[in-house]
């Protein structure tokens, strides 16, 4: 079937493109064309376009700000989805401390917002450059917060039964993991959070503080994707790339950062390749060198949208 002549008669509000490089829409700067990106403005165009895709067996990926993103090299044979601005408002629950946000909405937006609201608790997001879709569907935390501790209800669409509106509490998320993933067939579309009363004062102290520690400790001269690995228990997956001496190792356009060893940045036209290729090598030399099998936090995807992580070091 022709589905390029096609999409387009699935939406009322949302814009269609063809052929769209996945390089521009991932903070790493890589991927091939996506043969199709569709920004999609509301829960009506959201149902018909997924329900039709599902129907037609045609894979699609759910892309928010990219920022966790290895895209391929060859593209993606199908659709790309993000959410716009019309799946990105801010509503608060009157009298209460509760807040609805969209989850194409971004997660600085939302915590400014919030800001001027006087309610603050999720600082934190200030220095994770995703969306509130992003923030849920991989529990972002960072500076002792947690995406699932502030959440209390998530609208999604889940395959088979439309969108409709759960407590956090029946989803089971773990350390930047939830089953809330386009990938497995669910995609948020808004996130209710209980917020704090708080100063701006504070708030914005916070914010400060968080976006401080950032500059000091992390990469922003070349794009990345924010952490590789996930640290293993009690213990930092930097760390141990450091102790086996790859900390700034170069593999063609891709290097382990010089600043932050669980980063990997683009240094100058990387591809899917080289990173994949330096994964591996931190991966087996982590292993050999301490017992530990590091895994990935970075979702990897395929060029038929699906997401794998690449297969574990086996000891010698
Ligand atoms: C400089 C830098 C620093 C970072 N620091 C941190 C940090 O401190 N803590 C942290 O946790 N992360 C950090 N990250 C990683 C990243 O920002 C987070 O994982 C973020 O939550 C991803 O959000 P996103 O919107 O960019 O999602 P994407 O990267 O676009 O997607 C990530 C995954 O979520 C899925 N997804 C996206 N939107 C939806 C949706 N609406 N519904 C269902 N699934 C969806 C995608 O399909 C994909 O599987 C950092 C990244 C960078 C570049």
């Amino acid at each position: 079937m022709n589905w390029r002549g096609e999409i387009g008669k699935r939406l009322r509000d949302s814009q269609v493109r063809f052929d769209v490089p996945l390089r521009e829409l991932t903070t790493l700067r890589i991927g091939g064309p996506a043969d199709c990106l569709v920004d999609v403005e509301s829960e009506g165009d959201l149902l018909a376009l997924l329900a039709w895709l599902e129907s037609e067996g045609i894979p699609f990926v759910l892309i928010g700000k990219g920022s966790n993103l290895l895209a391929p090299d060859a593209g993606l044979r199908g659709v790309a989805i993000r959410l716009g601005r019309g799946l990105s408002t801010v509503q608060r629950r009157a009298g209460t401390a509760f807040v609805l946000a969209g989850a194409g909405l971004a997660n600085a937006a939302y915590v400014s917002r919030c800001r001027e609201l006087g309610l603050g608790g999720m600082e934190y997001l200030v220095a994770i450059p995703g969306t509130i879709g992003g923030a849920v569907a991989m529990n972002a935390g960072a500076h002792d917060g947690e995406t699932a501790a502030f959440l209390e209800h998530v609208r999604f669409y889940e395959r088979g039964s439309g969108i409709r509106t759960c407590a956090a509490g029946e989803f089971p998320f773990a350390y930047r993991s939830s089953p809330l993933r386009g990938q497995l067939g669910r995609v948020v579309v808004a996130a209710e959070f209980r917020m704090r009363e708080m100063s701006p004062e504070t708030i914005r102290s916070r914010e400060a503080d968080f976006q401080e520690y950032r500059r000091r400790t992390q990469p922003r001269e070349f794009p990345n994707c924010g952490s590789i690995f996930k640290n293993p228990p009690g213990d930092f997956a930097g760390r141990l790339v450091e102790q086996a001496g790859l900390k700034g190792h170069r593999l063609g356009g891709a290097q382990v950062s010089e600043k932050h060893a669980n980063f990997i940045v683009n240094r100058e036209g990387a591809n899917a390749a080289d990173v994949l290729e330096l994964i591996d090598l931190l991966r087996e030399s982590v292993y050999q060198e301490a017992g530990v099998g590091l895994e990935l936090e970075m979702q990897v995807m395929d060029t038929e949208g699906r997401f794998a992580s690449p297969a574990q070091p086996e000891r010698r």
